[in-house]
């Protein structure tokens, strides 16, 4: 048996007991947190941080939701489940977890106001202009690859973004006001706890856990279930070059300290399955302001790999995992804007050729891809990769220039998707897909919708609306 997994039996005296266990308080172990003890269960949060928060609080707070939430009818937007379905089933990878997806969309409506009424404000007008978090408090904002091909063709865009209202990043209030909802609850919360260890019966429960607490160890018995809800593994260097090995080559790995693949690495011990553990989610905001979707983005080769005008997250996925983080965004004198995200320019030229030679790239290679591109452009088309009319035109106004978009010089910002393999009740699954008795995971200590195909979003909604699953399930029966 592993160290981090022990007989329950050898204990002589728990430290607690209580009816639900969370460990970890981001957004996942908050809404688990709040689920439990809200139906009367008698809960305890362990969190190693001197405080609540976690990754979530860093991050820009935005919640993908959708179905016709109060927030999109106020902002005049028709959306429905079937249509974030169809979206969400076509974009999240190759293997996406359709029960959780319908339950997701099922679910959406109701998930908003439940985040209204723990206090988290979101006015109630929508900001175009950027993917992601707006630079304004605007509650709704478009944020995956909706209205690019080839989504626009599979389902009816709409924006699903849902912001907190504050300017810039959304995730520090979004904490603040599902933490001060917790303590308002009569959930319990222990900071300054770090869970190390599991208790597993020899039949597989999992009864307790251990956690080192100002050098001390406590050890605290769940008679319902134990939940994970510690986060991702970006932090996780020997975790990282196992799964995502790529992801090392992010310059912006941000995430609390807590991101260290602490509950995925407990759950494995106990026997549970991991999954999608290749899956990251990697920002490449290169295209904002959105004007700069008419330049091209092209590889070492000089040629173009996607579609300029989808999702950043889309951009970075491609530009990492299928072109070796080589990329460079073309612009003429036309497109030019400067970056909201980028500096570097790679360099400039009078001509396509000199622009070429400036980059290194292939002899003929750029020119007889912006030959092609703008062919097409004049007419409003993109016979390659679908880029939106809105989105083109001749780039053929000297000086020419790129942008430098390899990882070496641009923002990659990244963060882990896979994890333990959980049901739609946040039950662990071992390798068999049974349910390991009294674990539970939520959030990114699990897979979650998201499994190789990234929208802004997914994550904090994702780990919410589990999370409120796993807190209900957890609950002794
Ligand atoms: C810059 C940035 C911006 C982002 N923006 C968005 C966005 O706008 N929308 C979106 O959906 N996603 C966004 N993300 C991703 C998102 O923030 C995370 O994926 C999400 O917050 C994970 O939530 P969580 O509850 O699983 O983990 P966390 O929020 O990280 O919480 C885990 C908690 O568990 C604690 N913990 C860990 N191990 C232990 C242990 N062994 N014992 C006790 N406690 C432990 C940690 O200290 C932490 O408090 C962003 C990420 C980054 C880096």
């Amino acid at each position: 048996m592993s160290t981090i997994i022990r007989d329950p039996g050898e204990v002589a005296h728990w430290d607690e007991e209580v009816d639900v266990l969370v460990v970890g308080l981001g957004v996942a172990g908050a809404a688990a947190a709040l689920e439990a003890s809200g139906a009367g269960a008698d809960t305890l949060v362990l969190e190693r941080a001197g405080g609540g928060g976690g990754t979530s609080a860093m991050s820009g707070g935005v919640i993908y939701l959708g179905g016709g939430t109060a927030l999109q009818k106020a902002c005049g937007f028709e959306d429905s489940e079937e249509e974030m379905f169809k979206y969400l089933m076509a974009s999240t990878g190759l293997a996406p977890d359709e029960k959780k997806i319908r339950l997701y969309c099922e679910g959406s409506v109701a998930h908003f106001d439940w985040l209204c009424d723990q206090g988290v404000p979101f006015k109630p007008t929508y900001y175009h202009g950027t993917s992601g978090e707006p630079p304004t408090d605007d509650g709704l904002v478009w944020s995956g690859a909706e209205n690019a091909h080839p989504f626009n063709e599979i389902a009816r865009p709409a924006p699903r973004g849902h912001v907190p209202e504050v300017e810039h990043q959304g995730g520090p209030l979004l904490m603040e006001r599902l933490c001060a909802a917790v303590d308002a609850s009569p959930a319990r919360v222990a900071a300054n706890h770090l869970c190390t260890a599991l208790y597993q019966r020899s039949d597989g429960h999992v009864e307790g856990v251990a956690a080192t607490a100002f050098g001390e160890e406590r050890r605290i018995r769940a008679r319902g279930g134990v939940i994970l809800t510690t986060g991702g593994f970006v932090l996780n260097d020997d975790m990282l070059l196992k799964h995502a090995p790529l992801a090392l080559r992010c310059g912006m790995r941000v995430a609390a300290t807590g991101d260290d693949g602490s509950g995925i690495r407990l759950g494995v011990a106990a026997g549970g399955a991991t999954i999608h553990m290749d899956s990251i989610s990697i920002s490449l905001p290169i295209t904002q302001p959105w004007k700069l979707k008419r330049g091209i983005l092209v590889n070492r080769q000089g040629q173009r790999f996607i579609n300029e005008d989808t999702y950043y997250g889309r951009l970075g996925a491609a530009a990492l995992l299928h072109n070796d983080g080589q990329a460079f965004l073309i612009v003429d004198d036309g497109v030019f804007e400067k970056p909201e995200y980028m500096e570097e320019v790679a360099g400039v030229g009078e001509t396509p050729a000199e622009l070429e030679k400036a980059l290194a790239l292939p002899a003929g290679s750029l020119q007889a891809t912006l030959d092609l591109y703008n062919r097409h452009a004049e007419q409003g088309a993109d016979p390659v990769f679908n880029k939106s009319p809105e989105y083109l035109e001749p780039l053929d106004r000297p000086p020419f220039g790129a942008f430098d978009c390899t990882t070496e010089k641009a923002l990659y910002a990244v963060f882990t998707l896979g994890g333990l393999h959980t049901d739609c009740e946040g039950r662990v699954l071992d390798p068999e897909g049974d349910p390991i008795s009294g674990l539970y995971a939520a959030g990114r200590s699990s897979s979650g919708i998201a499994v190789g195909g990234y929208s802004s979003g997914l994550s904090l909604g994702d780990g919410s609306f589990f999370g409120r699953r796993a807190g209900r399930s957890a609950i002794p029966g």
